[in-house]
């Protein structure tokens, strides 16, 4: 029996999803508080349970704070914290510094375990808070600690909670910064994702050369970015394919480019220069750009297929190591995309175009047929006595004078004409909107330019216009019988088609 295998999923951004949905099951804005609420009631009922072993010490009040403690806790367990956003959460930590004053006024003579719990909201700051929170909060840390001696504490409180209290505040900055760089890291991955994600529906090179230029700029935190390509495949010759950013540095691009071009970066890895003053390469863009990192685009072979250039107007100490991997992941994945995009279009011209003349071929001229409307052209032009041309001076000729003809034909188009070779030495021309006017216009100049080149051969042309509820091959149909007739008229001629509804009166 064929083994079955267990259904993989393919694809990464599945995956990524589904870490995603489980992660945030465990995400610290949602669990820190919650966590919170239960060192409250546990403190609580603990001291709940101390107290009746061993009676609260002179004071027997303290068992009402162990009452709020716990019922707090009990109610923040329940409380729905991600509705109201992290800021809220800040009533925890408060909170506790009023619950330490409070129980400082009434327990007189027993500081030491509250100082250890002063460490509990500091902690829980930096979790959760942004950076700068803790020192914000000190205040009100110091304000409970002041309460707290006031009325109860002994000297040493003070003293402790002097030394305390800074060191506190720092290890809470300490964790939000560590946080907030997690989170801007895990934030970068999210937005990594979904641009591959997006990057592989793109179809056309530009749009998403300027797709990866933006993302490398937020990525990288640049002030603009470049995304260079090589004009083939193989070459090394980059072309400035997008630009995203900063104006200023868009002029500095090419120099930097011809720089680059110059040798003067490594091909195959990211390279990062601080203050390109001191880097002669860069010594003539430098005005305006401070720092540089070049990320390979990736090619199919050991070519690079382009560059993404990084700049930034104030010189840079480092390129974090996150940012630099999540520029990499994004060059990796563009490269592939721009060796699929290079590879698919190169398949397109294949298949829509001559080889021997680069002009679209005779399926291409079909489609443009079809689609004719009212009042468009079609000119059919063949060379006079073709046969001959290549008879008296070789079929290498012929070649050339068919190329050459084609790149007229070409050049007199305008960019909305579809240009075909229809068959051996005969081309087809469909000119919307262009009418019989437009077409003897056109033709016109070919002859002109064809005149000029003094020609080893004439050709001669049939011109048809489509009307209205004909169908195209029908127009194709008269335009050829356009084109016989110039040919029987003497050859290198136009002939306008006869239109079969107009009727011919006879005398
Ligand atoms: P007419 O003026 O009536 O059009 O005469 P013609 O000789 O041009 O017409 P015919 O159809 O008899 O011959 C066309 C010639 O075109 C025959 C063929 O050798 C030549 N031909 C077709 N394709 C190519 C090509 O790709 N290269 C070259 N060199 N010649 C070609
Ligand atoms: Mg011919
Ligand atoms: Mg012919």
């Amino acid at each position: 029996m064929a083994p079955v295998w267990p259904r993989m999923r393919s694809n990464a951004v599945g995956v990524s999803r589904e870490l995603r949905v489980s992660l945030r099951e465990i995400d610290p804005y949602v669990l820190a508080p919650r966590a919170a609420a239960l060192v409250f009631l546990a403190g609580g009922l603990l001291a709940l349970a101390v107290g009746l072993v061993v009676p609260f010490r002179g004071e027997p009040s303290i068992g009402l704070i162990a009452v709020v403690a716990a019922l707090f806790g009990a109610n923040a367990i329940a409380f729905p914290w991600p509705r109201f956003g992290p800021r809220a959460q800040l009533a925890l930590p408060v909170f506790a510094f009023v619950l330490f004053a409070w129980g400082g006024v009434l327990a007189r003579g027993t500081p030491e375990p509250y100082i250890a719990l002063l460490s509990l909201p500091f902690v829980f700051v930096g979790f959760t808070q942004r950076p700068g929170t803790a020192s914000a909060l000190a205040p009100v840390a110091a304000v409970a600690l002041v309460v707290a001696d006031r009325f109860g504490f002994d000297a040493t409180l003070m003293s402790t909670g002097v030394f305390a209290l800074p060191m506190l505040v720092l290890m809470g900055e300490v964790l939000a910064f560590a946080q907030a760089r997690r989170t801007q890291a895990e934030a970068r991955v999210e937005r990594l994702l979904e641009a591959v994600r997006i990057l592989a529906r793109v179809v056309d090179q530009r749009t998403a050369a300027q797709m990866v230029a933006s993302l490398s700029a937020e990525m990288l935190d640049a002030d603009a970015v470049a995304v260079l390509l090589a004009d083939r495949a193989g070459s090394r010759r980059l072309l400035n394919r997008a630009f995203f950013g900063h104006p200023a540095l868009a002029n500095a691009t090419p120099l930097l480019v011809d720089a680059l071009g110059a040798g003067g970066f490594d091909a195959h890895a990211t390279s990062f220069i601080t203050d390109p003053k001191g880097v002669r390469t860069f010594a003539r863009a430098a005005s305006c750009v401070r720092s540089v990192a070049t990320v390979p685009l990736p090619g199919a072979g050991a070519t690079p297929i382009g560059v993404i250039i990084a700049m930034w107007t104030a010189p840079r100490r480092r390129l974090h190591a996150s940012a630099r991997q999540a520029a990499e992941l994004l060059s990796e994945e563009a490269g592939r995309m721009f060796q699929r995009l290079s590879a698919s279009a190169a398949l397109t011209h294949e298949a829509e175009t001559d080889p021997l003349t680069h002009l679209a071929n005779r399926r291409t001229f079909a489609r443009a047929l079809a689609t004719m409307q009212p009042g468009d052209a079609l000119v059919l032009v063949d060379l006079d006595h073709f046969k001959q041309v290549n008879d008296v001076h070789g079929h290498q000729v012929g070649d050339q004078t068919l190329r050459l003809l084609a790149r007229d034909l070409q050049d007199t188009a305008r960019q909305v004409d579809c240009v075909a070779r229809y068959g051996g030495e005969e081309f087809a021309v469909v000119l919307p909107e262009a009418g019989i006017d437009g077409a003897q216009i056109m033709l016109g100049r070919v002859r002109r330019a064809w005149a000029a080149r003094q020609p080893v051969a004439t050709f001669s042309a049939g011109i048809a216009r489509h009307e209205p509820g004909r169908p195209p091959r029908e127009t194709l149909r008269l335009a050829d019988e356009a084109l016989y007739a110039a040919k029987a008229a003497g050859r290198d001629c136009d002939m306008l088609a006869v239109d079969p509804e107009v009727e011919v009166v006879l005398p």
